[in-house]
């Protein structure tokens, strides 16, 4: 969500006549998008900010400006405007579009500016956006969170669900397909609740079905889906929607019910394990993918133990890992917390579970051939060239007569940790 909140303000400021600069020293304007979700990510900020003293005084005429949700927590931008002066402007998740009037204010009036709107408002339609790829796209269909789950700040910081109108949507997704993007995902905390908000009788699985209509797109990936909404109807839509690819990333966070329940998930590993062998059922090859956390307030070994077991069970794909850190204002940041000590062994234990099993799960794509939707080079080797299958896999592969953006088949040779090497079909044939 943060990459396309940055892909829109670029869009703004290209809109007002900048351009993109080549590093931080050809800059004249920088705008920290913050995210606050976890504590590591926020302490980094803070550091950057002293740091970005030098780069203000450097040049004169220079604006710094700080938005995303790190500003957007209760009292922290006037804490932002005492602490850094030579900040110009903090802005919020909630007024991002409000950013070309205020460079616009900061040129004329030359001090500092905090505006930060406490309330969301309607969901700004038709900001131009400068898309990173011409290839993938990522479009929001909703915004903020009802959940409240007991560890997170992103109901605070992001608001309450608001969907965007389906007509809008398709209306981007048509205009995305007519300009030569090929994929999308569609983005939201918890894309499950689409349209429960809206006056019309729509779903995020009517919503996938009009989607997947559209001439021209070929993929059509979702991002984050709740595994307490998660329908029959969508079960069957991700089946049988020919551009809907076979991935699922279904957040668990934790495999024990006593923890499940007192970060307030919604569901049991029962009724998790449950969706997971009837999405496999439904949808064979299907990938599923996770979020996993160690660490929380009350989590003891038993509980950590049944995580484990969760993870060996499902044999996810990949799995984000994340130790809890307590995040002010949320209900789990006031109960007793556990020593870092024992959230460190725990993350260790984890990550090396769950990178032997990813290890077996790419190991078992050898021999088999895959579609892929050709990137471009390969970000760690780029003489070579590298795709994603339908399951969201990186594959790395040499091809002389290959072109970016087509879709081609390739034999997977090696799995790796991270990603799978691969030889296309077309060149095995000439062989
Ligand atoms: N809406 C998604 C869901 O319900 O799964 C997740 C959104 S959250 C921005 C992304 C991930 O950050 C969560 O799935 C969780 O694993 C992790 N996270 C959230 N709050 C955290 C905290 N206080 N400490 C550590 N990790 C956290
Ligand atoms: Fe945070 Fe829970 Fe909402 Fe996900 S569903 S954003 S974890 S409150």
């Amino acid at each position: 969500m943060n990459e396309y909140d940055s892909e829109m303000m670029a869009g703004l400021l290209e809109s007002m006549g900048y351009e993109p600069a080549a590093d931080q020293d050809d800059a004249g304007i920088l705008i920290l998008n913050t995210c606050c979700v976890r504590g590591t990510a926020e302490n980094k900020v803070w550091g950057l900010l002293g740091r970005l003293k030098k780069w203000k005084r450097q040049r004169e005429g220079r604006i710094l400006a700080i938005s995303g949700c790190l500003p957007q927590q209760p009292g922290t931008s006037t804490d932002i405007c005492r602490r850094f002066p030579h900040v110009d402007i903090v802005f919020g998740t909630y007024n991002r579009h409000e950013l070309p009037g205020l460079i616009e204010q900061v040129i004329k009036e030359r001090r500092q500016v905090n505006k930060v709107w406490e309330k969301e408002g309607e969901i700004p339609e038709e900001i131009p956006v400068r898309r990173q790829s011409g290839l993938k796209a990522w479009v929001p269909i909703i915004h903020g969170c009802n959940n409240f789950c007991t560890y997170c700040i992103v109901p605070y910081v992001r608001g309450r669900e608001r969907s965007r109108r389906p007509e809008k949507i398709i209306a981007e997704v048509q205009e995305l397909a007519s300009q030569g993007y090929r994929e999308i995902t569609l983005l939201g905390q918890n894309v499950n609740s689409y349209g429960k908000d809206l006056e019309e009788n729509i779903d995020f699985a009517d919503l996938l079905k009009e989607l997947d209509g559209i001439e021209g797109l070929w993929r059509i990936r979702f991002m984050t889906s709740h595994p307490r909404d998660f329908s029959e109807k969508l079960i069957d839509v991700i089946a049988t929607a020919r551009k809907v690819c076979e991935h699922v990333h279904l957040p668990a966070q934790a495999g024990s019910n006593r923890i499940l329940k007192a970060m307030g998930r919604g569901y049991t590993r029962e009724n998790y394990l449950s969706l997971v062998s009837k999405i496999r059922k439904a949808v064979p090859g299907v990938a599923i993918t996770t979020d996993l956390m160690v660490g929380f307030p009350g989590e003891a070994e038993e509980d950590f133990a049944d995580t484990l077991d969760l993870v060996r069970r499902v044999e996810y794909d990949q799995a984000f890992t994340f130790v809890y850190n307590p995040r002010k204002g949320t209900p789990a940041a006031k109960m007793e917390q556990l020593p870092e000590d024992v959230k460190s062994r725990r993350i260790q234990k984890l990550v090396a579970l769950q990178k032997e099993i990813s290890l077996l799960k790419n190991k078992a794509e050898e021999g088999k051939v895959r579609e892929i939707l050709v990137e471009g080079p390969s970000e760690h080797n780029p003489t070579r060239l590298c795709g994603r299958t339908r399951t969201n896999k990186t594959v790395v592969f040499e091809g002389d007569d290959v072109q970016v953006g087509n879709l081609i088949e390739v034999r997977i040779v090696k799995g790796h940790l991270t990603h799978l090497e691969g030889v296309p079909v077309q060149d095995e044939e000439k062989r």
